[in-house]
């Protein structure tokens, strides 16, 4: 199977001739070829985007809204596809890919059609005059995403930049390439005008960096990891690009003795170890009062033991495979570095599969208890099945802990005390917070972190304001 560069409507190899494997992390089998782009597939790229441009930037909101609704009800009918190959490309379980990934790309493109729709007339009456804001598209976006939730976040991308007038190129990871083919596919199956959104295949270095720094690239939305965040900040600051950028997380769960403990537990190992623990809302430190402490341990184990990892395609499989051999090692580090830190493995280990899997990255849910809270791995981002455990007795101590790292993303709260639980949340530097939940997402709301963690908001109308211009325009009425 080999994927195709999709520029100006049209399914193109690349440039060089130059191809990279896609590998299936379950087994380490190969799935697809996908191009090795450059410089020369953005350029074209770019230009294309930008020959759409005052085309599409000129339709009005209601027919923008109106195409993102078509790709959603062409999405829907791929709905079972989506998830096959979300599973396929990222080792995640078939039910996961269903009920997040499917079920969000879809919801994705008709959530955003429906805020377009919705844009109302904006003023501002003086005495003497009256100020009208319009919003303008930016221009060509670069739209960078990583492989954890690929079309879930490539969506959340696209369906904003191009519902507000923006024209757009995209760039994938290069490590789950299937669902962003399978969207071109879709696009261009519905006959969306060529040009107004184009994808390039292929790595940080030879694609996504030289389109960062394009020079007609007039918006940057990016998501991925912090040290990434940081050289397309650099790239796309000497060219004042808009520039939104989602990046890692430590997320500290902070657990009160006050809580209801079941479903505590239930939701802390939900948001310990869902999608192996590679999303950037993690809670994978995990706070818990000193009364409840041994409590909450002997429960959360069980509860994590009950887990099942094994072939993403069955339905009842809980955990799937990390995403790339480089990633288990990254994370297998980690837990050696806990062990020379005098941390204690509650449970761990690798699961026993078949010989089918013997080649596939797995390794099996890791609970580590006794680490200080400023170890390594209490305060930099694993973004795997690793969570460290940490006793606490104060609220005060928990929001010291909980506050003592370089992120800044999200966190959850689990107590029956609601005035506690609110008091606590507006003292945790992150850029949203949970009270006795956790991922539950209203898509109204502004999803972004502070520190390390990112720079803006997008969600909801942060989404229409970062992928557009604000214009006012001031008449004299008097
Ligand atoms: P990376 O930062 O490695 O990659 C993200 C994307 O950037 C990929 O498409 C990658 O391409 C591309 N890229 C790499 N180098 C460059 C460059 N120099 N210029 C432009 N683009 C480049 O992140 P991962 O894919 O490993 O994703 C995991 C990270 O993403 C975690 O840190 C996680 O916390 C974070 N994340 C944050 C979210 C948020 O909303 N805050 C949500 C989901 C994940 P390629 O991989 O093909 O080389």
């Amino acid at each position: 199977m080999n994927i195709l560069n999709y520029i100006s409507g049209k399914f193109v190899e690349p440039e060089s001739g130059e191809w990279l494997e896609d590998l299936s992390p379950a087994t380490g089998e190969k799935i697809a070829l996908i191009p090795k782009s450059n410089h020369h597939d953005i350029n074209k790229a770019v230009d294309a985007a930008r020959k759409a441009l005052p085309a599409w930037s000129s339709l009005t909101n209601l027919d923008r809204a109106s195409w993102l609704n078509k790709i959603a009800d062409k999405l829907e009918s791929k709905y079972e596809e989506i998830a096959e190959l979300e599973s396929k490309d990222t080792g995640k379980p078939i039910s996961l890919a269903r009920e997040v990934d499917a079920y969000r790309s879809v919801k994705n493109f008709r959530f955003f059609a429906e805020m377009i729709r919705d844009i109302g007339v904006e003023k501002y009456e003086m005495e003497d005059a009256t100020n009208r804001v319009i919003y303008k598209p930016v221009g060509v976006g670069a739209l960078i995403t990583p492989w954890n939730l690929p079309l879930y976040l490539l969506s959340w991308k696209v369906a904003p930049a191009i519902g507000m007038g923006n024209t757009v190129v995209c760039k994938p990871s290069e490590m789950t390439p299937l669902t962003a083919d399978l969207l071109m596919k879709t696009i261009d199956e519905i006959g969306l005008p060529k040009g107004v959104v184009n994808l390039v295949h292929g790595d940080g270095i030879g694609a996504g960096s030289p389109l960062v720094s394009h020079q007609d690239v007039s918006l940057v939305s990016f998501t991925g990891g912090t040290s990434t965040g940081s050289i397309v900040a650099k790239s796309a600051a000497s060219s004042f690009k808009k520039l939104s950028l989602e990046l890692g997380g430590k997320n500290s769960s902070i657990i009160f003795d006050d809580c209801d403990l079941k479903n505590t537990v239930k939701g802390v190992v939900r948001s310990g170890f869902l999608n192996q623990g590679q999303v950037c809302l993690c809670g994978s430190r995990i706070l818990v009062q000193e009364d409840i402490y041994d409590e909450f341990i002997d429960k959360f184990i069980i509860e994590v033991e009950a887990m099942k990892i094994g072939d993403p395609s069955d339905e009842n499989t809980n955990l799937g495979a990390l995403i790339s051999p480089e990633h288990l090692s990254k994370v297998e580090e980690y837990i050696e570095i806990a062990k020379s830190e005098g941390g204690t493995i509650l449970t761990g280990g690798y699961p026993s599969l078949s010989e089918k899997y013997k080649n596939g990255n797995w390794i099996s849910p890791t609970v580590i208890a006794d680490l200080d809270v400023d170890s390594r791995c209490s305060t930099e981002e694993i973004f795997g099945p690793v969570v460290t455990i940490h006793k606490f007795s104060t609220e005060n101590e928990a929001i010291d802990i909980a506050n003592n790292t370089r992120y800044g993303l999200a966190g959850s709260i689990w107590t029956s005390d609601l005035e506690k639980g609110n008091r606590v949340a507006e003292s945790i530097h992150t850029g949203m917070i949970w009270i006795n939940t956790w991922l539950h997402r209203d898509l109204r709301v502004p999803f972004g972190g502070v520190k390390d963690s990112g720079v803006g908001r997008e969600g909801g109308k942060w989404s229409l304001s970062f992928f557009s211009e604000a214009m006012n325009i001031c008449t004299k009425n008097k």
